[in-house]
């Protein structure tokens, strides 16, 4: 039997092409705006960028500076307990860039900063509230921290005027304190989703994610599916680990393309409003594209 931990020929890039992914990369040169998708050299870039048949064009951007104050077993970022505060202007700037930007979904992520007093939901808000003021049609998701489970700081970024707020649960209930920073759990990520539900306006959908191929089994995927379900988590998103160096966590498996197709099936059986799922997939993975789809549905 072949090495489960060998990277299959599922695993490969897609050459990224096409009028508008051209058009949006040739507009960030003026733009100063740093994306995730150039950063992270990320395989879907193509595809996000190019919007698909809605036209939907998705990039991440990352706010609130590169030093993250906790340190997970599966991601690259730099770690510091002090990091250089963040850029008042920040928001402002950003807001700016990213409106007068030829893109129609943008998602707003950030490194987790317990070293501020609001933890950066404040900045976050912000951010927000700058890309409506300056293009309302502009759909935003927020891809937050767990905040340590301040009701406070979620319903700041909830009700910030934002379509999608997102929070990563990563992995299943059995393997948080292996994979996430000791200060993550699961109940506490539930929680913060439970309450951006309950404090956001209505039809503010919640979305999470987690990684495969941490050590999971099927049956503990599908009770951590059914638990994000009973927090009215709208949107559920499921992609491959893959370990960014020696130094970090090992893949246990590269899950097939079939297995995540049966979870992506199963997930709409059990009523999220979509599911993406594949070996490639990342939490804003087409994120744009799905949302318009689902909200036709
Ligand atoms: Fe990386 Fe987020 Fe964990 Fe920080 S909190 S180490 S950015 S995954
Ligand atoms: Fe960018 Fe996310 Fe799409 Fe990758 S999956 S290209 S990071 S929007």
């Amino acid at each position: 039997r072949e090495d489960p931990r060998r990277k299959p020929d599922w695993m490969k890039r897609i050459i990224p092409g096409g009028e508008k992914y051209t058009r949006i990369k040739s507009q960030l040169r003026e733009l100063k705006l740093n994306t995730v998708c150039e950063e992270a050299k990320c395989p879907n870039i193509g595809e996000c960028w190019s919007g698909g048949d809605t036209g939907t064009a998705t990039a991440t951007i990352m706010i609130l500076g590169d030093t993250c104050t906790r340190g997970c077993r599966f991601c690259a970022v730099k770690t510091s307990r002090a990091p250089p505060p963040p850029d008042a202007d920040e928001p402002a700037k950003v807001a700016e860039a990213i409106a007068s930007w030829d893109l129609e979904y943008v998602v707003l992520t950030s490194v987790d900063r317990d070293d501020l007093p609001d933890q950066g939901s404040g900045h976050f808000a912000e951010t927000v509230r700058r890309i409506k003021q300056r293009k309302p049609g502009m759909l935003v998701e927020a891809l937050v921290p767990d905040f340590r489970g301040d009701p406070d700081c979620v319903e700041k970024v909830a009700t910030s005027g934002l379509d999608v707020f997102a929070h990563n649960i990563e992995t299943v209930q059995e393997l948080q304190s292996s994979v996430r920073d000791r200060r993550a759990n699961f109940q506490q990520s539930i929680n913060v989703l439970k309450m951006a539900k309950l404090t956001g306006p209505r039809g503010v959908l919640t979305k999470t994610s987690i990684m495969l191929g941490c050590g999971e089994t099927s049956s503990q995927v599908l009770e951590t599916m059914a638990r994000v379900r009973d927090a009215g988590v709208d949107v559920m998103t499921f992609g491959q680990y893959m370990r960014p160096t020696k130094k970090h966590m090992p893949v246990s498996e590269y899950v097939t393309p079939e297995a995540f197709e049966n979870y992506r099936r199963i997930g709409m059986e059990m009523g999220f409003r979509y599911v993406a799922s594949g070996p490639m997939v990342r939490s804003s993975y087409k994120a744009g594209e799905f949302y318009i789809k689902a909200m036709l549905d």
